[in-house]
């Protein structure tokens, strides 16, 4: 999806323009996938941009950079801190935020032990990820012929630039095929996450999320999502999902930051009731949720100015 340009973006404590925001051919990370990275979304509210867990996300940017052994040069609330600047400098109503932390240009070699750690945050206007009528039409799912990595491979719990190498075969995979979006089995076999969502999976009436040992990533959207269902009276449970509970599910969805929540229509060509019902509540509310018209919720959303 293209980029349309904002005007600064955050480069280790200096606003840059946007156009000189730029890095040496020799950066660390580039070659070797070594980044930490997040994805944020801010909305329309009445009080200005309103920024949707940025503090957990910040959060887990740390925890990622943790996982990978990689010093992560300010802290969470200097991080929070800087996107807002960002988002107020956009000048934005609402957008998408990317932090990312990387092994910057100094050295090379596989030894990240002497290397600089950068951090940038950049913003910009970004539309549903998965398409604007996805919580209603819903989308295709194919199960990817690329496994999803293991915890003592390329940790999934962590957010690190080079694990969406894994994620962008199996997206290119599914869209070349004809489908919307691709569903990741883990080297077990079991159901673990899509290439940047995570999914629900509705069964007996109730919904049931794959753990984070299955190789997902801990979803701020999961969580939330999470929430929202018990209000409504919806049982959730963390569990194995095999293959098979797909082509059989009462409904599905996928959820992130940057898709929202949005519903299955099929499974490797196997029609899913769709919208179903639980998916259709959790999505209105989500969607009032984010931009802060659920009062039990407000707090998740942290002003920009
Ligand atoms: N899994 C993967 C692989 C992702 O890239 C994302 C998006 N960050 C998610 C799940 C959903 O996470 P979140 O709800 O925090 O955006």
């Amino acid at each position: 999806m293209p980029i349309a340009p904002t005007e600064k973006i955050w480069m280790n404590g200096d606003m840059v323009p946007w156009d000189r925001a730029q890095i040496h051919i020799l950066t660390h990370s580039l070659h070797y996938g070594m980044g930490v990275f997040e994805g944020i979304r801010a909305y329309e509210t009445a009080n200005g941009p309103g920024i949707f867990r940025l503090t957990d996300h910040m959060r887990r940017l740390h925890e990622s950079a943790r996982i990978m052994g990689m010093p992560m040069p300010y802290s969470i609330e200097e991080l929070t801190d800087a996107a807002k600047a960002v988002v107020v400098a956009s000048g934005l109503p609402g957008c998408y935020i990317r932090p990312i932390a990387y092994y910057g240009y100094g050295e090379m070699g596989l030894n990240t032990l002497p290397c600089s750690v950068d951090v940038a945050i950049a913003c910009w206007p970004w539309g549903a990820y998965l398409g604007d009528d996805a919580l209603t039409k819903g989308v295709r799912m194919k199960i990817s012929s690329w496994t999803r990595h293991d915890h003592n491979t390329m940790p999934p719990a962590a957010k690190t630039t080079g694990n969406y190498v894994n994620s962008s075969l199996a997206k290119v995979e599914a869209l070349n095929a004809g489908y919307d979006e691709a569903i990741m089995l883990n080297p077990q076999g079991f159901v673990s996450e899509c290439t940047g969502e995570n999914i629900f999976v509705a069964r007996h009436g109730k919904l049931i999320t794959p753990p984070l040992s299955s190789g997902a990533l801990e979803g701020v959207t999961q969580s939330t999502v999470t929430a929202i269902a018990k209000d409504h009276g919806f049982e959730v449970t963390v569990g194995t999902i095999a293959r098979s509970d797909l082509y059989i599910a009462d409904e599905a969805f996928v959820c992130g930051t940057a898709a929202e929540v949005s519903s299955i229509s099929s499974v490797d060509d196997r029609a899913i009731v769709c919208p179903g019902p639980m998916t259709v509540a959790i999505g209105e509310e989500y969607h009032r949720t984010v931009r802060g018209e659920v009062d039990q919720y407000k707090d998740w959303v942290e002003h920009a100015e």
